[in-house]
């Protein structure tokens, strides 16, 4: 039992990354007094964590970023079409200065637990320093992909080299210069920081389990007339941001690759290859629901790899034969291109398994490879591993963990509370849309849903709200039943949780499409809550 209340809060958020800045907005704005529990030293979220070399964001800048100030909007200039780790970081540092969010942020600082009491009606929440606080209402703003994946390798304490996770970088940075670098994984952090790694290390070996698909970035500088258009356009983005199945300005076209011949696919293909950026994932519209048409995608993607990877072995050992796009789609800066470079190795730990790390470096089954630098790319414990890393507990003392079966039986209601949980909310929580939309579109529409909900709770002097079992239920059937129609399902990913040794299957994802989920959302507020209980303390007692 958590003891030694300090201070009562109207709401404690947790995390100062997109969702936490914008929800200590809105509540403060309406007069809500808000805590803004960050572990980090500074705001940003997943962009302060993310510091490896080649780190930056995938969906255009313009796109990348709120909407909810138009001031904001016109004072920020993007300066290429995919936003560096750096830039979006400076982005949220300018947004937590403009609307001084820093003072209502306590840094530094983890949420070892959170339990509610049923008595009070407070959530009382223990920091890692010690302290305590409570409020009503507990929203986490903690991240799909904040709890780093480390895999459990015998021997890594042993290594009297430098180790590194891709996202828990440091915030000096690393020399690569002359060294023997190795890295493991190769998803899309991987992917963006081994072309940048190999420019400057003596050696680097990759340590690949997977081959990927990635389609080229082509990064551009914005030109500022650009920019100065998409300040006019504001209104224009917004609804485009809001009110597209993706959150962004990606159109998908409504045609079918088995509709098209093989030469017409070959010309749509090659056409959004060389545009580059997700332009390729969005050319036919049947990609991840029918094999047949996303083999055509992946046959394509696969002769580009030969074309590319002059060394026709390396080049096999790059093919990959999973369904393409249902592991995150990657975009990459001269990915394939960087086996071609004498420093860079490529091994298959599919076929040589990783064995141990010694002293001085790896070992697979058949060989020892000597390292000074070892990076770990190997991604994270994705959707419930935030969560299940807080102690949470709801009623009768039932942790989130217990009553979610270790992620066997995760059920919410749209992704934003758990029966049993009241006030807890949770921003891009499992089986909400999540990282299938632009983040910051996904949290800015559930941002203003809790908001809302928070208001609509106090102007009916109610004390507590929580879904009912029979809503999250009927909301989870329908996650499952509409992923399993597609091939994300198929595949050993994190999405599927397979990622991580133990962890069951599942996913959290929702894939009805955000306009679909937003309207779902909006009814049940305008309904007053369908599907949650809603309460006062009078009533309680
Ligand atoms: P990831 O996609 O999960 O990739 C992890 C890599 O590590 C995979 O290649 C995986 O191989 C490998 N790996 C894991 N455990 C291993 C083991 N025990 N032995 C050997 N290899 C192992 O992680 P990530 O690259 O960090 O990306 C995670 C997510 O973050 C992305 O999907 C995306 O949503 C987000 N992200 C976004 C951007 C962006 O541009 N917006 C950039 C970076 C990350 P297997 O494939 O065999 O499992």
């Amino acid at each position: 039992m958590i003891e030694n209340q300090v201070k009562d809060f109207d709401a404690v958020v947790i995390g100062a990354g997109f969702s936490g800045l914008y929800m200590l907005y809105r509540l403060r704005e309406a007069g809500y007094s808000t805590r803004v529990i960050e572990a980090g030293d500074g705001v940003g979220g997943v962009w302060y964590w993310n510091r490896y070399p080649g780190a930056k964001c995938d969906i255009e800048s313009i796109y990348y970023n709120y909407t909810f100030s138009k001031e904001l909007y016109q004072e920020w200039n993007w300066t290429s079409k995919y936003p560096e780790q750096k830039e979006i970081l400076s982005y949220l540092n300018y947004v937590a200065d403009k609307f001084n969010l820093r003072k209502d942020i306590q840094f530094d600082t983890r949420i070892n637990a959170a339990h509610y009491d049923e008595v009070s009606c407070r959530w009382k929440i223990q920091m890692n320093d010690g302290t305590s606080v409570t409020a009503k209402f507990f929203i986490s703003g903690v991240g799909c992909l904040s709890a780093t994946n480390v895999p459990n390798f015998k021997g890594l304490e042993n290594f009297k080299g430098d180790w590194y996770h891709t996202g828990k970088w440091p915030q000096e940075k690393v020399d690569f210069r002359g060294k023997r670098v190795g890295v493991i994984g190769n998803g899309s952090s991987g992917v963006q920081a081994i072309p940048e790694i190999a420019k400057e290390a003596g050696h680097l070996t990759v340590f690949q389990r997977t081959p990927q698909y990635t389609i080229p970035a082509r990064n551009y500088l914005y030109d500022p007339s650009f920019i100065q258009q998409t300040k006019e356009n504001y209104e224009e983005i917004k609804r485009i941001m809001h009110g597209s199945p993706t959150g962004n300005g990606i159109q998908i076209r409504n045609v079918s690759a088995l509709e098209e011949s093989p030469e017409e696919r070959s010309k749509v293909y090659e056409e959004a290859w060389q545009e580059g950026g997700f332009a390729f994932t969005s050319t036919y519209n049947d990609l991840f629901t029918n094999e047949e048409a996303n083999k055509t995608a992946a046959d394509f993607i696969r002769a580009k790899i030969k074309e590319i990877v002059n060394n026709p072995e390396t080049a096999k050992k790059l093919l990959p034969d999973y369904f393409f796009g249902t592991k995150r789609p990657i975009l990459d800066t001269g990915y394939y291109e960087t086996y071609n470079r004498g420093n860079v190795t490529l091994v298959d730990v599919k076929n040589d398994p990783i064995v141990e790390i010694t002293p001085n470096g790896l070992r697979t089954m058949a060989e020892e490879y000597e390292l000074d630098i070892l990076l770990f790319a190997t991604g994270y414990d994705g959707m419930t591993g935030p969560l299940f890393n807080i102690d949470i507990r709801g009623r009768d003392g039932v942790t989130l963990k217990e009553k979610w079966e270790g992620g066997a039986a995760v059920r919410t209601y749209l992704g934003l509370g758990t029966a049993g949980f009241p006030n807890f909310f949770m921003i891009t929580g499992p089986e909400s849309p999540s990282v299938l939309v632009n983040m910051p579109t996904a949290i800015e529409q559930h941002v203003d849903w809790i908001a809302d909900c928070i208001e609509y709770l106090t102007q009916n002097s109610l004390d507590t709200l929580e879904p009912t079992r029979e809503a999250e239920e009927e909301w989870s059937r329908h996650c499952r039943e509409v992923a399993e129609m597609t091939l994300y399902v198929k595949t050993d990913s994190w999405y599927t949780g397979a990622n991580i040794k133990g962890k069951p299957r599942s996913f959290l994802i929702y894939l009805g499409g955000f306009v679909y989920y937003k309207q779902k959302c909006n009814e049940v507020s305008a309904s007053g809550y369908d599907g949650f209980v809603l309460s006062s303390r009078m009533t309680l007692q």
